[in-house]
C-alpha cells in the first residue's frame, strides 16, 4: 500500500500541468485500475504456489521453514511412514496403523502387532524373525 504512495502522487505531479482536479481523479482511477491486477497477480502465484510447494515439502509443511532442510528431510520420511496404513498379515486387509510407538492395530481383525517405531516392519526385525526360523528349523 506505501509503496504506492510514491507513484501515485508521481502521476498526479505529472497529470497536475494540465489541470489538477482532473489529473487528481485520473490519478486514483489509474492508482484503482494498478491495484486490481497487481493484487490478482499477487494473489494467483500464492494460490498456486502452495499446491506445487506441497508436492516438495509434503507434511513437513507445517515446520515452514524452521530446523533446516535435512531435517525436515528425514523427518518427512518418518512421519509419512509413521501416518500410512499397511497391509495385515492376518486378515490382509490394508488396515494396520500405528497406536503409539512400535504397537501396530489392524481394525480389519482387531490384532494389535508390535512392529517398528515408524513402520510395521524394520530390517533388523525382518532379519530376526528370520534368522529365529532358522534356527527353530535345525533344532527340530
Ligand atoms: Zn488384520
Amino acid at each position: 500500500m506505501e509503496w504506492v504512495g510514491p507513484s501515485l502522487s508521481e502521476a498526479t505531479a505529472s497529470r497536475k500541468k494540465d489541470s489538477p482536479d482532473r489529473a487528481r481523479t485520473l490519478g486514483i482511477a489509474q492508482f484503482e485500475a494498478l491495484r486490481r491486477p497487481v493484487s490478482q497477480s499477487q494473489s494467483s502465484p500464492s494460490l498456486s504456489q502452495p499446491t506445487s510447494k506441497f508436492a516438495e515439502v509434503g507434511i513437513t509443511g507445517k515446520y515452514g521453514v524452521r530446523y533446516g532442510a535435512s531435517l525436515r528431510k528425514q523427518v518427512k520420511r518418518m512421519e509419512v511412514s509413521q501416518h500410512a496404513r499397511y497391509t495385515c498379515t492376518f486378515c490382509g486387509r490394508n488396515t494396520v496403523r500405528r497406536e503409539s510407538v512400535g504397537i501396530w492395530h489392524c481394525s480389519g481383525c482387531k490384532k494389535t502387532i508390535t512392529g517398528g517405531a515408524y513402520t510395521l516392519a524394520t530390517p533388523a526385525a525382518s532379519a530376526a524373525r528370520s534368522t529365529l526360523r532358522r534356527l527353530r528349523e535345525i533344532n527340530e
